[in-house]
């Protein structure tokens, strides 16, 4: 079972994941590959996975068989273990429990070679729809607090394998950068009675010189202090705190958006590997105890989902590792006149 350990001094949760039975010689970056050979999210291979939990299939095809576009399935080598009480302790002064949670692979193709950058919308669609699906059933679950998905392209991004797939990872503590951005918003909100987001949208197309792309739904941005290269964000127009509220036309609109995005980053930068994260609500519905209860009070009108999206171009150094502080070579503005300027065939 792996563990969640909380260092007292900077109030960071870990995950000790011992199951993934890394030994010294497995770290060689060398050896970091993006696999050979064999695939085991082909199609044709699916006995190769632990059982799909949801999948868009053919009519006809049974679970656990070809004949799928999109499926979900357990991570065979999960960071957090899906079984077991969350038995919170303390060692001495330290905080631990159990690494109860769930990790997800969510297979956007049966196709090995497919990318998302040359996907129909219909079926970046059905990707955010199961984003969704997963994200609600596991919020059912009351021992997780947050459930974040992500993607990795690219073995320099943590891709281990090249087969197109997003990941979802449930748990039962929200992330501290989740947490950072939450209790910012909740401040501005309690001070303003605006949306901190709102505002930067806003304040953002009135100067417009950080805006990638901004269409009826959504707008791109390279944020103001953006900490890497060509780092970028998307946000809906419409305030919402919550991704799985999306409605249909919002979600056609972001699949647009997400396509238009990531091809004018692979045209710019020579398809470079990146790292998309979905920053949504926490999950509210299983409050333990008054003050849990207060703390979201606002939470709907306080924060704003968003999708961020981080190229992998420079690497992080002492420098950044010491100070919390990131050195970025190319201005946010540079970066989005760049991304404009992509010619889109
Ligand atoms: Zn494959
Ligand atoms: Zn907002
Ligand atoms: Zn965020």
């Amino acid at each position: 079972m792996p563990e969640l350990r909380k260092d007292p001094v900077v109030d960071r949760w870990v995950i000790i994941a011992t199951e993934r039975g890394q030994r010294p010689y497995d770290f060689n970056p060398e050896q970091v590959t993006a696999g050979t050979g064999f695939c085991p999210f082909c199609e044709g291979n699916e006995n190769k996975t632990p059982p799909e939990v949801w999948a868009i299939r053919s009519s006809g095809s049974a679970p656990n068989s070809p004949g799928w576009q999109i499926r979900v399935i357990p991570n065979k080598f999960p960071a957090l273990a899906i079984e077991g009480e969350l038995n919170r302790q303390g060692l001495g002064m330290f905080d631990m429990m159990n690494g109860v949670g769930a990790h997800e692979i969510i297979v956007e193709s049966p196709d090995h070679g497919w990318k998302v950058s040359d996907a129909s919308e219909s079926k970046l669609f059905d990707i955010f729809r199961s984003y969704r699906e997963r994200i609600t059933d596991l919020q059912k679950d009351t021992r997780f607090r947050y459930c974040m998905v992500f993607r990795n392209y690219g073995a320099a991004a943590g891709a281990s394998l090249a087969h197109p797939h997003s990941q979802l990872i449930a748990l039962a503590i929200t992330p501290k950068r989740v947490k950072e951005e939450l209790h910012s918003a909740k401040e501005w909100y309690h001070e303003k009675e605006r949306c901190i987001f709102c505002d930067v949208i806003r304040q953002e197309l009135v100067m417009g010189d950080r805006v990638v792309l901004d269409n009826e739904h959504f707008v791109v941005l390279s944020p103001f202090a953006a900490r890497f290269p060509f780092e970028l964000a998307i946000y809906p127009k419409r305030h919402c705190h919550d991704f799985t509220l999306m409605g249909d036309d919002e979600r056609r609109s972001l699949a647009g958006t997400l396509r238009e995005t990531l091809k004018r980053i692979a045209v710019t930068l020579q398809d470079p590997p990146y790292n998309y994260i979905l920053h949504t609500c926490p999950n509210t519905t299983h409050g333990t105890g008054p003050t849990r209860v207060n703390y979201w009070l606002t939470l709907e009108h306080d924060f704003h989902w968003h999708l961020e999206i981080v190229p992998r171009l420079t690497r992080i150094a002492g420098f950044e590792w010491g100070t919390g502080f990131y050195i970025n070579p190319v201005a946010p503005e540079n970066s989005t006149r760049f991304l404009r300027e992509a010619e889109l065939e």
